[in-house]
């Protein structure tokens, strides 16, 4: 029986959206926590964005110290030769790549404006594949842009040349929100039976779909007897009205009506740390969660109306689908009301020495804690916020890497 995955994208779609971004630090505290959480494989960045290269290549060596095993670090990039090169060169040690081009009439006619036809969208494809194989891919996803809007018959055409040149996966990008759970299902289960290979779902929440759309396509796939990477983000948030939000969709493939009883996940996902991921992703963008958010929202196990309260304290099962404590939520949060040392990119030491024996890290000398202090300011200048607790013992236990994901060097 195939299986379920999940992919987050939250580094590369979460990022690209107009409004939003993070610090490489935070990328790379996100990566950390997908990690610890299960989730198969991180889409973790633009490997052709020289901005990106030494946080994308810091990324890879916490992989190779076993700092950020067993996830699989994977970059976007556009499926042409150029791309794919550029990706090579810049980051030199990448393994993971989704290559990534439009498929509809809509954007071959409205984007390409008549320069490519659809032949010529299969062979760049298949080359930028080739090259990706030749520098040491080792695995690879096509991605149709557009896929929803695309007609069926070209997506197989495309995902069959994919496979052919050894493509381990083929992205469905709803990339404009436009399917339904009736749609998804069928045309992934279409896709999976023709294909062969393993499909990603990638969906957009244009018309408040996008769990929906990924649990229905999950199933398609599966039915069309083919594993699932399912593509979510951090609190859904992504292009627009934003992608699949991870917890969520965890919740409806594990939690709703006979789902979990016939469809099962490929690797097990630790849904205790939802609510920090959720939390920390909040911070890092800047952006509230919901109070009404699936699992992790302030009222999601809130209770006021008579009925509900006298219900849910006789049994919770009355009118709770699941706990609190599944999600990692229940302890006490400490907020300090009194005098608050922060860091910040000019802190100094004493301070700094103040927070860090807070959290009970010590140095041997004090060159040592200059030189820890003098990244933290550096990650603040990044960030303009202060460090969370993670990322203060993050720098402290990796100072080199932490430098090389923190180095910019522009026009080098
Ligand atoms: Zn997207």
């Amino acid at each position: 029986m195939p299986k379920i995955y999940f992919i987050d994208v939250t580094n590369r779609d979460g990022v690209q959206t107009a409004k939003l971004g993070l610090s490489k630090l935070e990328k790379t505290m996100i990566n950390i926590y997908l990690n610890e959480m299960g989730v198969f494989q991180s889409e973790f960045g633009f490997p052709t964005t020289r901005h990106e290269s030494l946080y994308l290549q810091a990324n890879l060596e916490l992989a190779e110290i076993g700092a950020l095993q067993p996830i699989r670090l994977e970059g976007w990039i556009r499926a042409i030769v150029d791309d794919v090169e550029t990706a090579f060169k810049l980051v030199p040690n990448i393994r993971h790549l989704n290559l990534s081009i439009s498929t509809s009439d809509q954007m071959i006619k409205g984007k390409f404006q008549g320069r490519k036809t659809k032949d010529d969208i299969l062979n760049t494809m298949v080359e930028a594949v080739d090259a990706a194989r030749a520098l040491g891919a080792e695995s690879i996803g096509v991605n149709a842009e557009d896929a929803s809007r695309t007609d069926l018959d070209f997506l197989i055409k495309f995902g069959l040349a994919g496979k052919e040149h050894g493509a381990d996966r083929f992205r469905y990008c709803d990339t404009l929100g436009y399917d339904n759970p009736f749609t998804s299902y069928e045309t992934i289960k279409t896709l999976a039976e023709n294909i062969g290979i393993a499909i990603e779902t990638h969906c957009h929440g244009d018309l408040g779909l996008a769990v929906a759309n990924s649990l229905a396509g999950a199933k398609g796939a599966i039915d069309g007897g083919q594993d699932v990477y399912i593509n979510t983000t951090l609190n859904g948030l992504g292009e627009r009205a934003g992608n699949a939000d991870l917890v969520a969709t965890i919740l409806a493939v594990t939690k709703s009506k006979g789902f979990a009883d016939k469809y099962k996940l490929g690797r097990s996902i630790d849904l205790s740390k939802g609510w920090e991921i959720a939390k920390f992703a909040s911070y890092a963008f800047g952006v509230p969660i919901p109070i009404n958010q699936p699992g992790v929202g302030a009222n999601a196990f809130a209770h006021e109306s008579g009925i509900h309260a006298d219900g849910v304290l006789k049994d919770p099962h009355n009118y709770e689908l699941y706990g609190y404590g599944e999600l990692g939520r229940g302890e006490p949060e400490f907020v300090e009301t009194g005098r608050e040392i922060c860091t910040g990119e000019y802190s100094g030491i004493s301070g700094f020495s103040h927070i860090m024996g807070k959290i009970e890290v010590s140095f041997t000398n004090r060159e040592e804690a200059n030189e820890v202090l003098e990244l933290v300011r550096y990650a603040n200048v990044e960030s303009q916020r202060p460090l969370v607790e993670d990322e203060l013992l993050f720098i402290a236990k990796y100072p080199k890497i932490a430098k090389k994901l923190l180095t910019l060097a522009p026009l080098e």
